[in-house]
């Protein structure tokens, strides 16, 4: 199948705490696709953790072990974007036969049908017609079911029958040998401390992860210098500073803002509606955790406010997101944007 990648393999995915459930019954599901109470499948979990990877690999085990089943590997954005192309060209019917047939449908980042209703109701019925008759379903998203946004309930509840599976960022262990791995697999051999360093350094995503060894391998390159913990730390400085600008508690506040629908002068101001002081206090959470602003900056720059309260802002925040799985989603959603900008 052109749509699956046969670099993806169960072979280099390394396997940690942080992704085992995934990978197991990721496992479970190529050896017998359709056969399993995990239909579908959701892997979730936040960008450059490894979803397509495990996605992919359980296609390419399904095709290694049973070439005739009819494998197909799709992004929803790609499919979104069929779907229109056969509403232009009256092809609907055969867009629909097209994925029907299949026996195993792998469809990428699903967070993505948020808002697009009429591909929703295709897949719907897609989904129930594969479903029905014991086809293997495997879904990726950026979040649980239960937390995914602008998706209809009825998708929602078919995504939630089989079995969700996250992965999530592995421990530095697991950082190091997939950064062993992939060295490996490319013929080149980094001294223990380097390896230890880099993974040390980078601990958000696999992807960034290997963003990192590649600059350094090209920079090693054309310096004609080796690769020694002194280059790894030159290189990272230039890495860390390319990825993470600088946030600005403006930017801060016009995301929280833009996001709960409240004014933005609201938040400076003395006004105690319960949705504002949300606002405020997440404001000032993001600031102390995404910026080098001090307590004192930060309370002046939100209404004028002393440090203990943005103390007891942050701990507020900490609190809800421990106890409160909506309000954690939420902060989560306000940090990727901030991530991504
Ligand atoms: P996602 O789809 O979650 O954004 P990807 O599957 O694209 O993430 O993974 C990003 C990169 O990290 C890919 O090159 C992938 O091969 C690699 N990767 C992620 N997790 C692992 C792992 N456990 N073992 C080996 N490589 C991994
Ligand atoms: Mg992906």
């Amino acid at each position: 199948d052109p749509q699956l990648n046969t670099h993806y393999t169960f072979d280099n995915f390394i396997e940690g705490e942080c992704n085992r459930l995934a990978r197991s019954a990721g496992f479970a599901v190529a050896n017998k696709p359709g056969g399993t109470s995990f239909n579908p499948l959701m892997l979730y979990g936040d960008v450059g953790l490894g979803k397509t990877h495990l996605a992919q690999a359980i296609g390419n085990e399904i095709k290694k072990n049973l070439s005739d089943k009819l494998v197909i590997y799709v992004s929803c954005e790609k499919f979104c974007q069929q779907f229109v192309d056969s509403l232009k060209n009256n092809t609907i019917n055969d867009f629909v036969n097209f994925y029907q047939a299949m026996d195993v449908i792998i469809m990428d980042d699903v967070h993505n049908f948020a808002g697009k209703e009429k591909t929703q109701d295709i897949f719907f019925h897609i989904f129930n017609h594969l479903h029905q008759s014991g086809k293997q379903i495997i879904l990726t998203s950026d979040k649980p079911p239960k937390d995914l946004s602008g998706l209809e309930e009825r998708l929602l509840s078919r995504f939630k029958w089989g079995l969700s599976a996250d992965i999530q960022i592995p421990d530095l262990e697991t950082r190091m040998a997939i950064l062993k791995k992939k060295m490996y697999s490319d013929g080149i051999e980094l001294p223990e401390n380097v390896v230890e360093f880099v993974a040390t350094q980078i601990d958000n995503s696999v992807r960034e992860l290997e963003g990192a060894m590649v600059s350094l391998l090209a920079q090693s390159t054309l310096n004609k210098k080796e690769i020694d913990l002194n280059l790894a730390k030159s290189m990272l400085k230039n890495f860390v500073k390319n990825t993470h600008k600088e946030i600005s508690m403006e930017y801060i506040q016009k995301l929280v803002c833009e996001y709960f629908e409240v004014p933005v002068e609201m938040v400076k101001s003395k006004v105690r509606k319960r949705e504002i002081v949300q606002a405020r206090q997440i404001s000032m959470y993001l600031a102390k955790n995404h910026t080098k602003s001090s307590l004192k900056t930060i309370g002046n720059f939100f209404g004028g406010r002393d440090h203990s309260t943005v103390i007891y802002a942050c701990q507020t925040v900490e609190d809800l997101i421990e106890t409160d799985k909506k309000f954690k989603t939420y902060v989560q959603d306000i940090q990727k944007k901030l991530k991504s900008s």
